[in-house]
């Protein structure tokens, strides 16, 4: 284990919100990005820093699993679009994101996948594309 991972950091909030309970005066105790302990009130363990988030909320990252995009970018207009979205949610809690497609000709959501691909093989924290379909006569239906 390096000497960072080794560093306990105490993060305290007014509250924590998971999916088992909302507690009040809470705090969580990490190494790394692994909790150790969470907990509340004044039996806190020492560690090696401390991070008073004072009135905020502690909640787990959020998940998106249908998203189009953001910061006036879409997922299906390329890897710069891609990211700028990306860094917008992230900046509002979002830690992993299914990248959503709008319904398109079938060559067209077949290059956003391949974008979206390549995303994927560089950030862990895009977990997929959810696609909205082909549109109609991408396949040479009538
Ligand atoms: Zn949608």
């Amino acid at each position: 284990m390096s000497n960072a991972l080794c560093q306990t950091t105490l993060i305290r909030a007014a509250r924590a919100v998971d999916a088992l309970a909302i507690t009040e005066d809470a705090w969580m105790l990490v190494a790394g990005d692994t909790i150790l302990a969470v907990g509340s009130g004044t039996d806190a363990p020492p560690a090696h820093r401390l991070v008073d988030l004072g009135n905020a909320t502690l909640v787990p990252g959020f998940i998106d699993i249908h998203g189009h995009g953001g910061a006036q970018g879409a997922y299906d207009n390329g890897p710069d679009e891609i990211a700028a979205a990306l860094t917008m949610h992230r900046q509002h809690g979002t830690t992993r994101a299914v990248l959503s497609l709008v319904a398109n000709p079938f060559p067209s959501l077949a290059r956003s996948l391949d974008t979206i691909r390549d995303v994927m093989s560089s950030d862990p924290l895009v977990i997929g594309a959810h696609l909205e379909g082909p549109t109609c006569g991408s396949f040479g239906a009538p």
